[in-house]
């Protein structure tokens, strides 16, 4: 018959190793997750980044009399026909243009676990930030009578807690139609094409405000080889800093898939090896 010292020693090491198994299964990876930090940290900690913001924001605000004054002003591609007499909207994109989410991203760091884990219950707690500058603009167009439509792309299940988000910061927000624009309602794709056309067909569109490339254009024209969609700044150079604002996004983007050829790689191995092979020393 054991020992009752025995059995203590017995019952220890059961502990031990029930914890040293379970801590090894449980052990975080976090290798792909954490080369975003810089990234995370200039978006969240940043004066440059909160600067760039402000900058990109009062630009925009300073354009918005002109943009009124000229009755063949318009910011939209989808916009056509006679619009000059039609009243006026902007639209801005939700997330990193008006919604600061650099808290999920630190998660994500945190957990080892990417978009799209999380993702749903952050955007419920609709508590998000606002981003440097865009409520100052906001408050500035609704005075000048200018409507604000929101075209995002986060899913439909998201709205009722964006709309609350956005509302509880005091930016301007109209319950007279549908003015947050979401994706998978209305079978909206992610291409945000459609949903500006739908905006253009009543209102002459005078600025666009994003941090990703399809908030401008068509996914289709987006979605191409990383050295061409590097030429579509070019391409649009006008528009940037007059009609169009691009908001500084280093964290996540289709940018970023470009880097995979528009098709992101099964495993994070492949990913890294394609980010490595993707630098130009
Ligand atoms: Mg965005």
């Amino acid at each position: 018959m054991k020992s009752l010292n025995q059995l203590h020693l017995c019952a220890a090491l059961s502990i031990l190793m029930a914890h040293y198994i379970n801590s090894s299964e449980t052990a975080i990876d976090r290798s792909l997750q954490e080369q975003t930090m810089l990234s995370v940290l200039y978006a969240q900690s940043s004066t440059e980044y909160a600067a760039n913001s402000i900058q990109t924001y009062a630009n925009a605000s300073m354009l918005l009399d002109d943009a009124i004054a000229d009755k063949n002003w318009s910011a939209a591609l989808e916009q056509s026909g006679e619009y000059s007499s039609k009243p006026m909207a902007i639209i801005l994109d939700v997330d990193e243009t008006v919604l600061d989410n650099v808290a999920f991203q630190a998660r994500s760091i945190l957990s080892g676990l990417s978009y799209p884990n999380g993702w749903i219950e952050w955007g419920l707690e609709a508590t998000a930030k606002p981003v440097p500058g865009v409520s100052s603009f906001l408050e500035n167009a609704s005075d000048k009578g200018i409507k604000i439509f929101y075209v995002t792309n986060r899913v439909a299940e998201l709205e009722e807690a964006t709309r609350t988000n956005i509302k509880n910061l005091g930016l301007p927000f109209d319950d007279d139609r549908d003015v947050l624009l979401m994706r998978d309602e209305n079978g909206w794709t992610s291409d945000k094409v459609s949903r500006r056309a739908l905006v253009a067909e009543d209102y002459r569109i005078l600025m666009l405000v994003g941090d990703q490339l399809t908030d401008f254009i068509s996914l289709e024209e987006a979605a191409t080889d990383i050295n061409t969609r590097r030429d579509l700044a070019e391409k649009y150079s006008d528009m940037w800093g007059k009609k169009w604002f691009m908001l500084t996004n280093p964290m996540y983007g289709k940018w970023e898939g470009a880097i995979y050829g528009n098709k992101y790689p099964d495993t994070k191995e492949e990913i890294m090896e394609m980010r490595l092979n993707a630098l130009k020393p």
